[in-house]
C-alpha cells in the first residue's frame, strides 16, 4: 500500500481487544496512518500509554473519573501532551471525538448498545466506517446504512465472519454495503461458521454448572469478556446472523449458520452454479482489521499464512436448539423486525453483565432474553429515539426479570 498522504483514523474502543489489535496495526504502519482521536470506556492507564503512542490530538473516556484522572497524570508526567491533547469528558465526549470530522476512517471497536450514537455520529462526517461493534447494526442496520448512503459514507465489516463474505463477493457488491443484490450476481446463500464456543461438546446437564471463568475460556479466539460468554450461548452468531442480513442486504433464507469447531474457515457464500467460495485464515483479528482499513489493498500484518499440512480435519455441523437458544432467538426475531433485534440486543447485555458478575446462571442468560422478547411488543423501530426508547424498556424488564 503506498500513500503520500496518511490516513488519519479514531479509534472507538481503543482500549480492548480489538482496539489493542487495531493499534498493533497502526504502528505496524504508521507511515500511512496517523490517529487523530481515541476514545475508551474508563481505562486510564492504558489510555495514559496509547497517548504517549500515538500522540493523538484528541482522546475521550466515557468515564468522567477515569478521564479526570487522565488529565492529572498527563499534567503531571508529559506537560508536552497535556497541552496538545484535547480531552473530552463522558459519552457525549465520545460522540463528538466520533463526529468532528477529523478522521479519514472510524474503527468502531465499542461493545455494545454504547458504541452506536458515536457511529451514527461519525457517518454524518462522511468517514469509512470500520465496524467491529455488531450491536449498533443489530440495533439500527437500516437507519445506519440510510445515513451511511445520504452521506457518502463508506461501511466495511471488521468481525471476521463479515469479512470473509466480504472477500467471497464481487467487487460490485462489496462496494455497496448494505444495498447488495445478491441474487443479480449469482448468490444461493451466505454460509456463516461458528466454532460452537467452549460448550459445543459438553452434556447439556454441565450447562447447569458454567461459570463465567469457563464461559470466556474460548477454544480459539481470544477476545473482550462480553463478546466471549456471546460466543459460548451463541448469541454472538444470533448477532453475527442479524449483522449479516443488512451488511449483504440479505432475506432470512439467503443466511444459514453452521459451526465449524476448528474456525479455519471464517464463512462462506454458495453460488448457484454449485460452486461455494470460502475464506480462509489463522483467527486473528488483524486480518479483517487490516483489510477494513488499507481496502481496496490488503496491509501486511504479523499474521501467519495457514500451514494446512498442520491442519488435520474442517468438521462441520448443524447448531442444536436445547444447547443454543440463543441464537434461534436471534434469528426469529431478526424475522420480525428492528424492534425486536434491539430488545433482544439490550436483554442479552443486562443477562451477561448479571452473569459475568454471578447474579445469575448461564442458562438464565436465554431465559431472560426469552422473558424480554415475549413482553415487548411492535416490531418495527427505525429512528434514533425510538430505538433508544426500546433499548431502554427492554433492559428495564431484563433488571425486574434478573432482580425477582
Ligand atoms: P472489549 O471489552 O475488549 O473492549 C471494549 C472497548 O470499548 C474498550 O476499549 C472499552 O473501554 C470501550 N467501551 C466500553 N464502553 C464504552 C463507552 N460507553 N464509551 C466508550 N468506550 C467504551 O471488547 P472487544 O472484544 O474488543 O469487542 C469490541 C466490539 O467488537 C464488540 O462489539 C464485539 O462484538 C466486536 N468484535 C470483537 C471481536 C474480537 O475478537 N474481540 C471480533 C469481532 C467483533
Ligand atoms: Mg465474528
Amino acid at each position: 500500500m503506498s500513500q503520500c498522504k496518511r490516513q488519519k483514523v479514531t479509534l472507538l474502543g481503543a482500549t480492548g481487544s480489538i482496539g489493542d489489535a487495531t493499534c498493533d496495526l497502526l504502528e505496524l504502519h504508521s507511515d500511512e496512518f496517523e490517529v487523530h482521536g481515541l476514545a475508551a470506556g474508563g481505562n486510564c492507564d492504558r489510555m495514559f500509554e496509547l497517548i504517549k503512542k500515538f500522540k493523538p490530538a484528541r482522546v475521550a473516556m466515557s468515564d468522567a473519573m477515569a478521564a479526570n484522572k487522565l488529565m492529572e497524570r498527563l499534567t503531571a508526567q508529559c506537560p508536552d501532551l497535556a497541552a496538545t491533547t484535547d480531552i473530552l469528558v463522558g459519552s457525549e465526549g465520545v460522540t463528538e471525538l466520533s463526529g468532528d470530522g477529523g478522521a479519514d476512517m472510524v474503527v468502531g471497536a465499542i461493545v455494545g448498545a454504547a458504541g452506536l450514537k458515536p457511529l451514527l455520529n461519525a457517518i454524518k462526517t462522511g468517514c469509512r466506517i470500520c465496524l467491529a461493534n455488531k450491536e449498533a447494526l443489530v440495533m439500527s442496520g437500516q437507519l445506519f446504512f440510510d445515513m451511511a448512503a445520504k452521506h457518502g459514507s463508506q461501511v466495511l465489516p471488521v468481525d471476521s465472519e463479515h469479512s470473509a463474505i466480504f472477500q467471497c463477493l464481487p467487487p460490485s457488491e462489496q462496494s455497496r454495503m448494505g444495498t447488495c443484490d445478491l441474487a443479480s450476481v449469482g448468490v444461493k446463500e451466505i454460509l456463516l461458521t461458528g466454532s460452537g464456543g467452549p460448550f459445543l461438546n459438553c452434556d447439556l446437564a454441565e450447562l447447569d454448572n458454567v461459570t463465567p471463568e469457563k464461559a470466556v475460556n474460548h477454544p480459539v479466539w481470544s477476545m473482550g469478556p462480553k463478546i466471549s460468554v456471546d460466543s459460548a450461548t451463541m448469541m454472538n452468531k444470533a448477532l453475527e446472523y442479524i449483522e449479516a442480513r443488512y451488511l449483504f442486504n440479505a432475506s432470512s433464507d439467503q443466511v444459514k449458520v453452521i459451526i465449524h469447531p476448528q474456525s479455519v474457515i471464517h464463512s462462506m457464500v454458495s453460488y448457484e452454479d454449485g460452486a461455494v467460495l470460502a475464506q480462509l485464515g489463522q483467527p486473528d483479528m488483524k486480518t479483517p482489521i487490516g483489510l477494513a482499513m488499507a481496502y481496496p489493498n490488503r496491509m501486511t500484518t504479523s499474521v501467519q499464512s495457514i500451514d494446512f499440512t498442520k491442519i488435520s480435519q474442517l468438521t462441520f455441523k448443524q447448531p442444536e436448539k436445547e444447547r443454543y437458544p440463543c441464537l434461534f432467538m436471534g434469528i426469529e426475531a431478526s424475522k420480525q423486525g428492528q424492534a425486536m433485534t434491539t430488545a433482544l440486543n439490550a436483554a442479552n447485555e443486562v443477562a451477561v453483565a448479571a452473569f459475568l458478575s454471578k447474579r445469575i446462571s448461564f442458562k438464565a442468560i436465554a431465559h431472560t432474553v426469552d422473558h424480554v422478547l415475549s413482553s415487548i411488543s411492535g416490531t418495527d423501530a427505525y429512528e434514533l429515539e425510538e430505538i433508544m426508547a426500546i433499548d431502554s424498556k427492554a433492559r428495564a424488564i431484563a433488571n425486574a426479570f434478573i432482580n425477582k
